[in-house]
């Protein structure tokens, strides 16, 4: 009883814990089950066999008693052939998001993070996480959404920023900004640009070639979208080794589990089957776009990704609302600048052809 009463009158988790952290809210995953999900940009596409069979074959004896390579030295050496770069400018992560954690952690506590936006929640939810100062650089409707690099420049040289995130092609308004146009940021910042390729493989141009150049660029990769490997949790940086250097500092050192990195390297040994699984989504998605640019009450934004992102008449949450009653989970993807855009990921044919015949029952 005693230990009760000290338990309760004492013992607040709610006091202890971080003041600042308080506006924060735990993710909340859709749990909808026998729903078609294209809310989450994921691919349709289950992992093939032959890829299960590497996998296997590739880990050994001991992959579960012994602790992974910290330095995932056979991946980064895979990924230094298909990036056309080098080992030492490689990070390989636990998907995208903990190298957006380690950079932030890294590079911008105590000071401001640029975050072009509408974008990925995931730069604002870790600037918060490590005591960071998020700065929000609207992207405008009337230029297609593209970055405002002038406005960057200008309120970088005016009060500074340790980090600017550019997410391209942008999630989630699916277009990609030109290397030009990053070249100037580049050019005209002392700030470290992170520039997030997540989806670069559906038809964004790579900005990797730009690495020679400026060592003040970072490019975040991953392997949950074009690879369909989100359950495995793989990603990684491209950057200076000096960059690379700092981050190590902080990484923990078992990030990446054994099974994670054999699974990375076996879809690397697969690659022109994966290839052929992105043009099919390309030509899948193009063919989306076509048919819902006819549907009225609905503005379709051009896409250079995995996911068609559309402006409705309708409020957004009770489209959204409505498709998930006919089976059909997609995105509120609205923001402040951004209101009543949906955002839904290109699917297997049979998927696509029931999202927009419940579209065009409920507009
Ligand atoms: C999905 C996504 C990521 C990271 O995904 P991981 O599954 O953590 O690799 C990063 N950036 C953007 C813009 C994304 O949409």
């Amino acid at each position: 009883m005693e230990r009760n009463k000290y338990t309760v009158s004492v013992f607040k988790p709610s006091n202890l814990a971080r003041k600042d952290l308080k506006k924060l809210q735990p993710y909340q995953p859709a749990m909808h089950s026998n729903v078609i999900r294209l809310d989450a940009n994921e691919s349709p596409y289950d992992f093939p066999p032959e890829v299960i069979d590497d996998i296997n074959a590739g880990l050994g004896a001991q992959a579960f008693n012994r602790y992974p390579d910290p330095l995932a030295d056979d991946l980064r050496a895979a990924l230094a052939a298909y990036t056309g770069t080098a080992r030492e400018c490689i990070l390989a992560g636990n998907g995208g998001d903990e190298i957006i954690q380690n950079l932030i952690l890294t590079f911008a506590t105590g000071g401001k993070v640029f975050i072009t936006s509408p974008t990925f929640a995931m730069y604002e939810v870790h600037s918060l996480i490590a005591g960071a100062e998020p700065v929000f650089i609207q992207r405008q409707e009337d230029s297609g959404f593209a970055i405002d690099a002038g406005e960057i420049i200008r309120q970088e040289n005016e009060t500074g920023a340790r980090l600017i995130f550019i997410c391209s092609p942008n999630n989630p308004t699916a277009n990609e900004t030109a290397r030009e146009e990053l070249a100037a940021v580049l050019q005209n910042t002392k700030s470290l640009v992170v520039v997030d390729e997540a989806y670069v493989e559906f038809g964004g141009q790579t900005c990797v070639p730009l690495l020679k150049e400026y060592p003040n660029l970072a490019i975040i990769r991953s392997f949950s979208k074009s690879f369909g490997m989100a359950g495995l949790r793989v990603g990684y940086l491209l950057a200076h080794p000096g960059v690379i250097a700092e981050i190590m500092r902080i990484k923990q050192p078992f990030n990446l589990n054994n099974y994670s990195q054999q699974a990375a390297l076996a879809v690397l040994g697969h690659l022109p089957l994966f290839q052929a699984r992105i043009e099919n989504i390309i030509e899948k998605r193009d063919r989306q776009l076509k048919e819902m640019g006819l549907i009225k009450g609905i503005q379709v934004l051009p896409s250079a990704t995995n996911f068609i992102t559309f402006k409705s008449r309708r409020p957004a949450a009770d489209v959204q609302r409505e498709l998930l009653n006919k089976g059909v989970l997609i995105r509120n993807a609205s923001a402040p600048g951004f209101e009543n855009y949906l955002r839904a990921a290109v699917g297997t044919s049979q998927e696509n052809e029931i999202f927009l015949k419940s579209l065009r029952e409920l507009l």
